[in-house]
């Protein structure tokens, strides 16, 4: 046995560092390097999991074996693994590693939040032991360190975190897997390097000669078209494994429900009403219509009884106001570019922030002539006081960024839901995500428009995203689930396809309106930000550049300057310039960048461009355009 650590002796033997050095130098007790790893906890896995026998359904089976004939080429290939939610995308995942060790390789499996690798983690270790190995920035520097080193000693045979473990230094790399492929937190957007680790992973491959599988339940559109046109290789699995069934989903028109509220409650004043007409009229603004349903609370109700677990999703993502008629839904769109535009307060106007187009606030709304228009787009809190007060004796989580800083947080959070010890879990997108709870039968959105109302050309496709991705938590195990969806666009094209479960006829439809508009994939989009602290000066620089721009190319469309949907963020103001390069005449880019690249040059040799006084920045394929 090896003798103590200082630390442990220190803490058991309940004596100072002096002591020690004292018993030293008397010949008492000799002290010895020794080297100790500096690893992070994580809680302990289970490794009869991983010995279970598990059968692998036929879909299954044929992606794995086409995988594994791939890797045992030595060649770079990539693969779209497309597999509904519950399919068991991570088992299959897990019996090509074993094969790919097995053939002494070794393998990277990226996964899109930090917050999501220890249940991960654990689930590997279950299999492969202390083969495994996480890295990610929420360890502290020695423990990156340490696995870092130790993983380019080849102690360790699979890596596993966010983006930057596309680095990780293995030898023999057989394979990259890329989960949930379509999630935008793959893309390091806020610093340079800007880089997709999706993208980046493809490119590894091709260096090292591995195979890349990326997988998703709702691919993007981007890798889709690439399986399509055959650049990538398409594996599907279309159905969830133990014969469960993908849950029904029922839509509610929360337009509706907030007129029979308003009913309800003007009967209930019925008295007030009759004795003074004109201050009634006045009563319709101290309405507040509720932002939980009859439906919802009534299934809420039969899960609680049971015990069986909800998730409720309450996107706060929306924060570009926009104006929505509260009487049809209407929404104020933009009719160059097909988003929403987006309500400054400053200017009290309506602008795309695409394009730049002004318009001045309808007084009413076009479509049906109500004056009851009012401003959307809002995170609130306002849905957890309502759950509280309509069931106040249900122990409740609330998951989203205030709630989940410190570490571990999140998931100490998740077991407790797993464990029964909360019913209900309220949260952002956060509660979408990889989460595999077999309580879980009921899913809720709360509102399914703020994510698809965004000044975003993906903000349909991420709704459908979204809205799949949180259906896909109910009814993962033995118990059926269900899924309640409200919004006040009950008519939008995506939710059909939601209903569905159908990506593929979503996807076939909203491609037509990319090609339309020469977005991706039909394009490459570049996103010139420039930021500032005195608005006109900025806009005057991103003017000028696009004056230079000008003379450097005519392949591509540009598009503003206009002010970005998040017109100022910490005192800076921020406009920008969209660059649409279409594959049809410039497939890399190339042209475009180069382009941008000679601005750039030109522009930093003005005077105005050396007092550097608006800062620059170019994100080639921009994940967001906010
Ligand atoms: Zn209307
Ligand atoms: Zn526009």
């Amino acid at each position: 046995q090896l003798p103590p650590s200082v630390p442990q002796f220190l803490k058991s033997a309940r004596v100072s560092s002096s002591t020690i050095q004292t018993m030293k130098k008397k010949g008492l007790l000799s002290l010895q390097k020794r080297e100790v790893a500096r690893t992070h906890e994580y809680e302990p896995y289970d490794a009869a999991l991983g010995a279970q026998n598990i059968i692998l359904n036929p879909h299954q089976q044929h992606a794995v074996e086409t995988v594994i004939d791939a890797v045992k080429k030595n060649e770079f290939r990539a693969f779209l693994l497309h597999g509904v939610t519950g399919s068991g995308k991570t088992q299959v995942y897990i019996e090509i590693i074993r094969k790919a060790l097995n053939d002494g390789k070794t393998a990277i499996v990226l996964v899109p939040e930090i917050s999501l690798t220890p249940q991960i983690v654990r689930r590997f270790k279950a299999h492969f032991g202390e083969k495994v190995i996480a890295l990610h920035s929420k360890m502290s520097a020695g423990e990156r360190f340490d696995a870092w080193r130790y993983t380019k000693e080849g102690k360790y045979s699979i890596v596993i975190g966010p983006r930057s473990a596309l680095f990780a230094p293995l030898k023999h790399l057989g394979l990259i897997v890329v989960d949930e492929e379509h999630e935008p937190s793959f893309k390091q957007f806020d610093k340079t390097p800007r880089y997709h680790g999706r993208d980046a992973a493809l490119i590894r491959g091709k260096h090292a000669g591995a195979v890349v599988v990326l997988g998703s339940a709702t691919p993007s559109f981007e890798s889709y078209s690439n399986a399509m046109t055959g650049k990538y290789t398409l594996l599907e699995l279309p159905e969830r494994v133990d014969n469960a069934k993908l849950p029904p989903i029922e839509i509610v028109d929360m337009l509706q429900e907030r007129r029979k509220k308003y009913q309800e409650f003007r009967a209930q004043r019925k008295a007030e009403y009759e004795a003074d007409p004109v201050k009634a009229k006045e009563e319709k603004k101290k309405f507040e219509g509720s932002s939980v349903s009859d439906l919802l609370k009534t299934e809420i109700e039969k899960r609680l009884a049971k015990k069986e677990g909800i998730i409720l999703l309450q996107n706060r993502r929306g924060f570009a106001p926009y104006i929505e008629c509260a009487d049809c839904g209407y929404v104020a769109m933009c009719k160059n570019c097909n988003i929403s535009l987006t309500y400054h307060f400053t200017r009290k106007h309506l602008r795309c922030h695409y394009c730049g187009a002004v318009e001045k606030p309808p007084d009413f709304c076009p479509l049906c002539k109500s004056v009851d228009l009012s401003m959307r787009g809002f995170g609130t809190q306002r849905v957890e006081q309502e759950l509280k007060a309509l069931f106040p004796k249900t122990k409740m989580i609330r998951m989203d960024m205030d709630t989940t800083t410190r570490k571990g947080s999140h998931d100490a959070m998740l077991r407790k839901f797993a464990e029964g010890e909360a019913d209900i879990l309220l949260g952002t997108q956060m509660v979408a995500k990889g989460l595999d709870f077999s309580r879980v039968t009921l899913v809720g959105v709360i509102s399914a428009d703020t994510q698809m109302l965004l000044p975003d050309f993906r903000a349909t496709e991420r709704t459908f995203q979204l809205l799949t991705q949180v259906a896909g938590r109910s009814g993962r195990g033995e118990l059926a689930g269900e899924v309640v969806i409200q919004t006040s666009h009950p008519q939008h094209e995506c939710l059909r396809h939601v209903l569905l479960h159908d990506f593929k006829s979503f996807y076939e439809e909203e491609l037509k309106q990319r090609e339309e508009l020469h977005y991706p994939p039909f394009s490459r989009l570049m996103l010139i930000e420039f930021k500032g602290k005195h608005e006109d000066l900025t806009m005057n620089v991103a003017d000028a550049f696009r004056a230079i721009l000008k003379k450097y190319g005519h392949t591509f469309i540009v598009l503003g300057p206009s002010p970005a949907a998040i017109q100022k963020i910490k005192n800076y103001y921020r406009w920008q310039l969209i660059i649409k390069a279409l594959k049809s005449e410039d497939p890399s880019g190339h042209i475009a960048h180069t382009a941008v690249e000679r601005t750039l040059h030109e522009y930093r040799g003005t005077a105005q461009g050396k007092s550097k006084s608006v800062i620059i920045t170019v994100d080639m394929d921009p994940v967001g355009m906010m």
